[in-house]
């Protein structure tokens, strides 16, 4: 039996920093500042500076930084924000939280996110916010979409939880909108050891209101002034994600260049891979490889003990939680097309040349197979 090669190794990232990580955990411990505190503020500032964006106010997740960036957006009952079905379902999940509707547009096939030639059909009287997302670590199309929403007066919030460090023409996203919402879910480009979130921003007025919200809605202990929320982040990842943050673009350009490696092998077999746009810098949180036989092709990479994942293979629209919303099949038939097409191969820093040569091959020799008939 061939050894195991995983989508993703957390374990083997902990061991390469295990000295700093437990340094740093002891630190917390036996600060006794467990929420908040030097750790969080730290890590804010220094996030901040990596995303070249002036403001981060950090929380219990990236579900709750993009909640509580539409509610600084003034997002609530009656409202609509403009967004794609072709994302992790927490995206939309944060604007229904608000009260608001989302109101879905097809994504662009090459780059898989928000087409931007769809969004002003959609907009209506109603609508406040434009939502993009950052799919797989590549940016959105930022420059049409600001200008848009510039044009009808809308207020930008990117979902950049699975972006952090992605450029769009030299700018790191998270920064070009108006707010920009990360995650740092374990399995992320930074991920912490539990749930941990940011908002950034350029705008001290959202940083006011979102500190005052994650916080029960309090500048000073008992005063409170409106209704908040838990969402504090705890210190254990603000430590964590210090640490963690120092590595992150040593193992994004691991991430980039293990890319690069599946692209040259797949070049010759003709099969259709994730591929970066010029101008944008791509930090592959996910590796895609899109395949009309894309459930048998997973197959045969399981049965050779390779593991994969489809993101995502359900999207958003057609998803029963959202079935009030009379979306219907082939409403959004590319989002529709990259849900059955779409796999997602190994990819993490610490992934070997051999890993990815093996994970290839058995991708080119099916390609072969099914390409005979
Ligand atoms: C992970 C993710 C989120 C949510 O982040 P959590 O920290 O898990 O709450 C939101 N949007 C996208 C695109 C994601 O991948």
């Amino acid at each position: 039996m061939k050894d195991i090669i995983p989508f993703l190794d957390l374990k083997a990232q902990y061991n390469s920093i295990k000295t700093e990580i437990d340094e740093a955990v002891k630190g917390v411990l036996s600060s006794s500042a467990y929420v908040l505190g030097p750790e969080v503020t730290n890590f804010e500032r220094e996030f901040a500076i990596y995303q070249k964006v002036k403001h981060g106010v950090a929380v219990n997740s990236g579900t709750s930084a993009l909640h509580l960036a539409l509610l600084a957006a003034g997002v609530g009952p009656g409202d609509e924000v403009i967004t794609v079905s072709m994302t992790f379902i927490a995206t939309v999940a944060a604007i229904s939280y608000t009260g608001a509707t989302p109101v879905f547009v097809d994504i662009v096939p090459d780059t898989l996110t928000m087409d931007p030639s769809q969004i002003e059909a959609s907009i209506t009287p109603r609508t406040k916010v434009i939502l993009p997302v950052h799919l797989y670590g590549q940016a959105a199309e930022m420059d049409p979409i600001m200008e848009i929403a510039s044009r009808h007066d809308l207020i930008v919030i990117e979902d950049a939880a699975q972006a952090h460090g992605a450029e769009y023409k030299g700018k790191r996203v998270g920064g070009i909108g108006h707010m920009g919402a990360f995650s740092f879910y374990p399995g992320k480009n930074l991920g912490g050891y539990g749930e941990g979130g940011i908002v950034t921003t350029n705008d001290f007025e959202y940083i006011r209101q979102i500190r005052l919200l994650r916080d029960w809605g309090q500048e000073k202990k008992y005063h409170h002034d409106i209704l908040g929320y838990n969402f504090r982040m705890d210190a254990m990842q603000g430590a964590i994600l210090r640490v963690k943050l120092r590595h992150l673009e040593a193992w994004t350009e691991l991430r980039r260049s293990h890319a690069q490696q599946y692209a040259a092998c797949f070049k010759a077999t003709g099969i259709c891979h994730a591929a970066e746009i010029s101008e944008r810098r791509h930090v592959y949180h996910i590796y895609s490889l899109f395949h009309p036989t894309r459930n048998q092709l997973q197959k045969a990479l399981q049965t050779e003990n390779i593991q994969t994942g489809l993101h995502y293979p359900i999207p958003v629209h057609l998803q029963r939680a959202y079935d009030s919303l009379g979306f219907c099949k082939d409403d959004l038939p590319i989002t529709e097309r990259i849900a059955k097409e779409q796999l997602s191969l190994p990819m993490f820093a610490e992934l070997t040349n051999e890993q990815i040569t093996r994970v290839a091959e058995v991708v080119s020799f099916w390609q072969e197979k099914t390409h005979v008939k």
